[in-house]
């Protein structure tokens, strides 16, 4: 098995990393648990927060790493939280669920996208970053009790569920899922981690 650090301390976040990388050989361990600590988000986009958090993890642990940094867009707040998407609910998911839905409402425009960006990096500085993206709605009230964020919020185009509904369809169908399905062909390709791929960035 091949490990690799995941540059996360979002429980929500591991757990759908670990269902992912599992079929190909990879080993998740999380930043979390490593006790590696977790760098300012100070990029102004997702890719360069999901670079630093990946290059920082692979730095303090001399092993691979791979970050995500995501988020909800929401139209009718002219798309954030968007990378601010954390810190906008803090610890109250349902009172930003509530705001994001009466902000649809005034507006009368539900639509909102999920992006993210996914950077793997090695110890030796080397990045590659992928962004998936997946464009949907605003449910008019939170549905689901699966996942975890803005899950209960969200439908995506071409579904009548929220992503909370979904269980595990949502993981192969979502923006991270997009994101990994560019990822996957690097990790399934012999060179692996070792991979001249890897300096996209
Ligand atoms: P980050 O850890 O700074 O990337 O924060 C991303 C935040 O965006 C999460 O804490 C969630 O609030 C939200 N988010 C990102 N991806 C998802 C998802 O797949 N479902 C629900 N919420 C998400």
């Amino acid at each position: 098995m091949n490990t690799l650090v995941i540059a996360t301390h979002n429980p929500g976040k591991l757990a759908e990393f670990s269902r992912l990388l599992a079929p190909l050989g990879y080993e998740s361990l999380s930043a979390g648990a490593l006790g590696l600590p977790e760098p300012a988000e100070t990029g102004r986009d997702f890719a360069s927060n999901a670079r630093l958090k990946a290059q920082a993890a692979a730095r303090a642990s001399g092993l691979c790493a791979l970050a995500d940094d995501s988020g909800l867009g929401v139209a009718a707040l002219n798309g954030q939280p968007g990378i601010y998407s954390s810190r906008y609910a803090g610890d109250d998911y349902p009172g930003a669920f509530a705001k994001i839905i009466a902000a649809a409402r005034a507006k009368e425009n539900w639509a909102a996208w999920f992006t993210c960006a996914l950077c793997l990096a090695r110890p030796d500085g080397a990045t590659a970053t992928y962004i998936g993206e997946a464009d949907g709605r605003i449910a008019p009230e939170p549905r689901g009790e699966a996942g975890f964020g803005y899950d209960p919020l969200f439908i995506p185009n071409g579904y009548e569920r929220s992503y909370a509904e979904m269980g595990a369809q949502k993981e192969a169908i979502s923006h991270r899922a997009r994101a990994f399905a560019q990822l996957r062909a690097v990790l399934a390709s012999g060179a692996g981690l070792a991979s001249p791929l890897i300096s996209n960035f």
